[in-house]
């Protein structure tokens, strides 16, 4: 069952302006003003949260840009709610809405560290660094509460086993503890999204994100700590953020950040007319031309999928992109895209705390 509204219009802290059904949803609502009243919608939405009934914890994929082979997302949806988020088809094979729903109604990884051990502890298990919050962010707003991120990482620094994070919140420095560990042997990597240093922009495109200030703040403070760290421009958005590529590089550089990436915006399935309605909602004299850009560097389209090109687009306006990245990070001294091999030597298969204490390892 999915909710449409009649008028598309931003709610307190919300991302996306409507929850349009899925693409496997057999009804499709159509909203239609028939003169007689206008149902009363409510200014909010509270998040609610459920146990994921998937049962394993570590994802494999063998995309050939992604640059990692494992993964592991303690949420499904994120409250964060960025309108763009290439995450939002996935709401799809739940029976969801990718718009609303995916950022009010979340599934958490239940039994996360015992899930875990067991799988780290199977016999063959081969280790090859983990990625931990890829599709969705495993430090959005609520894993303040639930703390299954904590429980996970409590198990990798257990093991000695290698993981990388990306994120746009200020709630990782709560896990400093486990990530200066890992980092003395180094087993750890993490990366802070930034895609604008403008309040206001923020707001609209990353409702519960942590402000570009304290993201700026929080690398100078994993850095500090002596935590490898650098930053994700993810995704460049043309004519609405990519004139701030060189100076968000500049300020991450200079508050510690020691490597660089860039996506371009992706719009795969139902993203493509959620990301136009947040436009028309928010920037309707810029819309036209933001989507003329978007397909002159997706030969035509609105979505480009193909591995090679999806990261960074095709033709000039791309290339433009990637020469100014490329000259900013040899600049600031940045590195592009390279963090760094982690160390996969020193894993041990963790089993489970409680009987570590006991046998007083
Ligand atoms: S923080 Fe990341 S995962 Fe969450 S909504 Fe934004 S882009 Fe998607």
């Amino acid at each position: 069952m999915t909710r449409m509204n009649s008028r598309p219009r931003a709610l307190k802290g919300r991302g996306a302006l409507s929850n349009p059904p899925g693409r496997f949803d057999a009804q499709q609502v159509t909203a239609v003003d028939d003169g007689w009243y206008l149902e009363e919608e409510p200014d909010s939405i509270a998040t609610t949260l459920e146990p994921d009934k998937a049962r394993g914890i570590i994802t494999t994929n063998d995309s050939p840009d992604v640059g990692f082979d494992q993964s592991i997302n303690p949420y499904r949806g994120c409250s964060t709610g960025c309108p763009f988020c290439f995450a939002r088809p996935t709401h799809a094979y739940l029976g969801l809405s990718p718009g609303l729903d995916f950022e009010t109604r979340l599934f958490y990884k239940a039994d996360a560290a015992r899930v875990l051990e067991a799988e780290l502890s199977r016999p063959g298990y081969v280790c090859k660094p983990i990625m931990l919050g890829i599709n969705t962010d495993a430090y959005q707003p609520d894993e303040r509460r639930m703390r299954v991120t904590r429980s996970i990482l409590e198990v990798l620094e257990r093991a000695r086993h290698p993981v990388s994070i990306l994120s746009k919140h200020s709630l990782v420095l709560r896990d400093l503890d486990l990530l200066t560990s890992l980092a003395r042997d180094n087993l750890v990597s993490v990366a802070l999204t930034v895609i604008t240093l403008d309040d206001d922009l923020k707001r609209k495109l990353e409702p519960r994100a942590a402000s570009p200030a304290a993201r700026v703040r929080t690398l100078a403070a994993l850095a500090a700590a002596g935590v490898p760290c650098g930053v994700m421009v993810a995704p460049v958005i043309p004519a609405i953020t990519d004139h701030e590529m060189e100076r968000i590089l500049e300020v991450c550089a200079a508050a510690g950040a020691r490597w660089a990436g860039y996506v371009l915006l992706r719009l795969p399935y139902e993203v493509k007319d959620l990301f136009r309605e947040w436009l028309a909602g928010h920037y309707p004299d810029r819309a036209a031309h933001v989507f003329s850009l978007i397909r002159e560097m997706r030969g035509g389209r609105d979505n480009d999928p193909r591995f090679g090109s999806r990261m960074r687009g095709t033709g000039p306006y791309a290339l433009l992109l990637r020469n100014r990245f490329r000259l900013a990070c040899q600049r600031l001294n940045l590195d592009p895209m390279t963090r760094g091999a982690l160390d996969t030597t020193l894993f041990r298969p963790p089993g489970p705390a409680g009987a570590q204490l006991r046998l007083g390892l």
